[in-house]
């Protein structure tokens, strides 16, 4: 994962990095660091923990530099630490790092021969030394190709040279990497995002390109150092509001904003007039789709599993659901009649990304359901399916995971209207409930106070279990989920049936269970699951919705209601009371709600 900024320029530009690098937090929170050059030399501050504290460690120093790079990191090889923070320096070079080195070991002893000391334990380390060694043989330019040829595994980087006072060294393999360009200055950074408060102006490094980068000039080349040449695009000023408002944590913001990016998402793909689903730029035919491949990780996952049920009820597709990083090792069985669905937040998902990549390489059908559409895996596939829910800063997924799980739904309703599965009446009806979907996402937001009550008890439990059936089942994995990243509470998600198999062994006296129990089609078994669980002694919360008939079971311990629509849209309106539950846990332990600990937003590391 991890941030990267370069910036060269007229004018100190260490001020400018902090700013990147407080956007790009979201990506790495265990350290920081900011390499300059100044008077021909390299000057370091780096630290431990947050942006926070590198600035005020830079307040401190003289820090200057009118070209410089910048990292926040998420460890992957040593603990985070000051020493193991980047930029990694030798005496010549410095570099930032986002990615894995797979081979460091043996390029760390080969070089440890040839004379030279480490001192950090990261893999990022020989990348500098290894350059270092190379530059004293040949020219920069053969140097970084000769270098970035003996790396193996991941990587985004961003290189400064003591003795180039205006140049920065990009290269990218696996982990993106943006170039930015400004008024007599340019910049590098993992994401425009970082970038957006200096240009709007943007290019992106495909898999095995590097670039030069000057304040007055950028050049690209491929892996062979073959110039080429990159389309500049300028994206949209109408930056979505990035700040907390009057919230305490991006999260509880993006909660409540789920109501305006469902409505935003609604509009965006349905024709109010003509009542029917609109995917523009379909680029197959629909006949020639007989099967779904869905590939996600972690939340995104969820939303795959769940997008399976909707599938197999309103389609005739086979549907397959695949957890990304499993899939890329997999020797799977291409078919040609069938369309790779592919999940993900950022765009920019490691896993997700190498999935795709597998795909595209066997000419496979490709679509990419993304918040971030200038993202790699969006710019990678045949189909981009935006999820329009705006920047998602909290680390645990909310307004995203409801926005991917409107959008599988919308194109699994799409693909069975075209392939005349649905009738006109059932499909029209589907849309009038998904036009009502936003106003009963707001009201359900109204659990709220209930929830806040009984944080209490999860926070102290030692454990807990989600149980679901059909579509409520993904849900609970979800649920679960959010329960682990953001109260670091062991949790559970089950289907209810399998709990006789052997998870009911860990029942005992006032373990908390969340059930969730929607009057659908699974009800009356999963009450008697909630039965079972409840004669053990577990305290049961139920989930369910709104009806005029009485739950028929004893001894529950709390009930909350969400409200009511269509069975197949229930699972957008159960996970907010999961949202809040883990919120309040989290809040009642006094946890950083929006940087969980050991996580990161965009997981671009394997
Ligand atoms: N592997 C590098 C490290 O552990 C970079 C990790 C990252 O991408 O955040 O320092």
């Amino acid at each position: 994962m991890c941030g990267i900024v370069g910036i060269t320029s007229n004018n100190d530009v260490t001020a400018r990095i902090l700013g990147s690098l407080k956007k790009l937090e979201y990506r790495g929170y265990d350290s920081a660091g900011i390499a300059t050059l100044s008077d021909g030399n390299i000057n370091e501050v780096k630290c431990e923990g947050r942006v926070e504290s590198l600035e005020k460690n830079i307040s401190r120093t003289n820090l200057q530099g009118t070209i410089g790079i910048g990292h926040v990191r998420w460890a992957t090889h040593g603990k985070p630490s000051t020493l193991n923070a980047h930029p990694h320096s030798s005496e010549v070079v410095s570099v930032v790092h986002n990615g894995i080195i797979e081979n460091s070991t043996i390029l760390k002893k080969l070089l440890e021969k040839k004379g030279y000391r480490f001192k950090s334990q990261t893999d990022t380390e020989v990348i500098a030394h290894l350059v270092t060694d190379y530059l004293k043989k040949d020219n920069l330019k053969n140097t970084i190709v000769k270098v970035l040829k003996k790396l193996h595994g991941s990587f985004a980087l961003g290189i400064i040279f003591k003795d180039q006072p205006d140049l920065i060294v990009g290269a990218r393999r696996g982990s993106p990497l943006a170039v930015g360009y400004g008024p007599d200055e340019n910049y590098l950074g993992s994401d425009s995002y970082a970038l957006k408060a200096m240009t709007n102006k943007i290019s992106y490094l495909n898999d095995g390109e590097f670039c030069i980068i000057k304040k007055d000039l950028v050049e690209f080349f491929d892996s062979n150092a073959k110039k080429i040449n990159k389309k500049i695009l300028n994206l949209s000023k109408n930056d979505q509001s990035i700040d907390k408002g009057d919230y305490k944590y991006f999260m509880s913001k993006e909660v409540d904003e789920q109501p305006i990016t469902i409505k935003n998402c609604v509009n965006e793909y349905i024709d109010k007039f003509n009542k029917q689903i609109n995917i523009y730029n379909f680029p197959w035919k629909i006949r020639d789709i007989s099967s779904v491949v869905l590939i996600g990780c972690g939340t995104a996952y969820h939303a795959c599993l769940i997008a399976k049920y909707w599938f197999e009820e309103h389609t005739s597709l086979d549907v397959t659901v695949d957890v990304a990083s499993e899939f890329r090792y997999r020797k799977i069985k291409f078919k040609k009649d069938s369309l790779y669905i592919f999940v993900s937040q950022s765009g920019e998902t490691a896993d997700t990304y190498a999935a795709l990549d597998i795909c595209k390489k066997n000419k496979m059908k490709t679509c990419s359901i993304v918040n971030v559409v200038e993202s790699s895996i969006a710019r990678d596939s045949q189909l981009v399916l935006p999820i329009h829910c705006g920047p998602e800063i909290g680390v645990a997924s909310t307004k995203a995971f409801l926005g991917q799980m409107l959008v599988l739904y919308l194109l699994c309703l799409k693909i069975s209207f075209d392939k005349k599965i649905i009738s006109k009446k059932k499909y029209s009806e589907k849309i009038k409930y998904l036009l009502s979907l936003s106003n009963l996402t707001k009201k359900t937001l109204k659990v709220d106070s209930k929830i806040q009550k009984l944080c209490k008890v999860f926070a102290n439990a030692k454990g807990c279990m989600f149980l679901g059936r059909g579509y409520s089942f993904p849900i609970a994995l979800e649920g679960a989920l959010k329960l682990k990243e953001l109260a670091y509470i062991h949790a559970e998600g089950y289907p209810a049936g399998e709990m006789k198999h052997g998870p009911l062994a860990l029942i005992e006296e006032g373990m908390p269970v969340v059930v969730l129990a929607p009057r659908d089609d699974h009800y009356k078994k999963i009450v008697s699951n909630m039965q079972e669980v409840i004669s053990r002694g577990a305290k049961v919360l139920l989930i369910t919705n709104k009806s005029k008939n009485e739950i028929q079971s004893e001894n529950i311990w709390e009930t909350i209601e969400v409200e009511n629509i269509s069975e197949d849209l229930l699972p957008f309106l159960i996970t907010i009371p999961l949202q809040k539950l883990a919120y309040y846990s989290a809040l009642e332990k006094g946890y950083d709600i929006d940087k969980p600990r050991n996580l990161a937003k965009s997981v671009t590391v394997e």
